[in-house]
């Protein structure tokens, strides 16, 4: 199957907003009566004009579902309906530095979450941000929700952790920072890679973590600073401890983490075994 890359999405999305511009705004007293126009059916909303819209593209640009695979549709309706926060609480535990790190998460991963994660993050599909988000969003609030019953008024610093020269030179874009700008926080940049890492989707548990060590150091601006840590997905969560460790190592005040998904094979529930 074609794979499509990054200036297809581009292309598919200024097209589909200019279809969709020129579907007559309902509004007040500048719309018309709709009898009279007799092109475009009336009944449909500015939202279902697009699904049409990016149906009819379809043909012109072939496309298939992130999810499943189904032609024509960017994310169909069912692997959308998937796409479903479902939010669960556990705490990470640094063995090291003795730190707990509370962290919610959205979903766990599975499919269709993790072909469109796929598709998003090595495709260059980054049409389906959106809808990747949304269920990352709920976790991101649940995160800021659970500090903030503790502590008014709250300022909270959105990082995510950075991705290496290489990677975004290769994808043009940081998959995790453009979740969490679509999500709707802009994440702040404090903290800076020390050296490259092996790709730890290689590596075991135990690798993974020396891996991470000591990759990431803090930025000045992170003193004093009041942190959520953002991710797409949680392995072992190597990453997010080596992102808070550094942090916390700078001065930052790391309140806890929020992940779209995380792998539960992997995933050792820390927070009972260190209880
Ligand atoms: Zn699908």
């Amino acid at each position: 199957m074609a794979k499509h890359g990054h200036g297809c999405d581009n292309a598919r999305r200024s097209a589909i907003t200019a279809l969709a511009t020129t579907y007559p705004r309902i509004s007040g007293k500048s719309h018309r009566a709709s009898s009279d126009s007799g092109t475009l059916p009336s009944m449909w909303s500015f939202q279902e004009f697009k699904e049409h819209c990016a149906d009819a593209l379809a043909l012109a640009l072939p496309i298939s579902c992130a999810g499943c695979d189904r032609p024509d549709r960017n994310l169909c309706q069912e692997c959308r309906a998937r796409l479903v926060a479902d939010l669960q609480y556990r705490e990470l535990f640094d063995a090291e530095s003795l730190q707990r790190l509370p962290l919610w998460f959205a979903m766990e991963l599975g499919e269709p979450l993790s072909g469109v994660l796929h598709r998003f993050k090595e495709q260059g599909r980054t049409s389906v941000s959106k809808h990747l988000a949304t269920p990352l969003r709920e976790a991101m609030k649940a995160s800021y929700d659970s500090v903030r019953s503790q502590e008014l008024p709250l300022r909270i610093s959105w990082v995510v952790p950075p991705s290496s020269r290489a990677s975004f030179r290769q994808r043009g874009y940081s998959p995790i920072a453009l979740l969490a700008t679509a999500a709707g926080v802009r994440p702040e940049k404090l903290l800076a890679i020390n050296r490259t890492r092996a790709d730890q989707s290689q590596l075991g548990r135990m690798q993974r973590f020396s891996n991470m060590k000591a990759v990431y150091r803090a930025l000045p601006a992170a003193q004093g600073k009041k942190v959520i840590l953002v991710d797409d997905v949680l392995t072992t969560g190597a990453t997010l401890l080596e992102c808070a460790r550094a942090l916390r190592a700078g001065g930052a005040d790391v309140v806890g983490s929020a992940v779209l998904a995380y792998t539960p094979k992997n995933f050792q529930d820390t927070r009972r075994e260190n209880a």
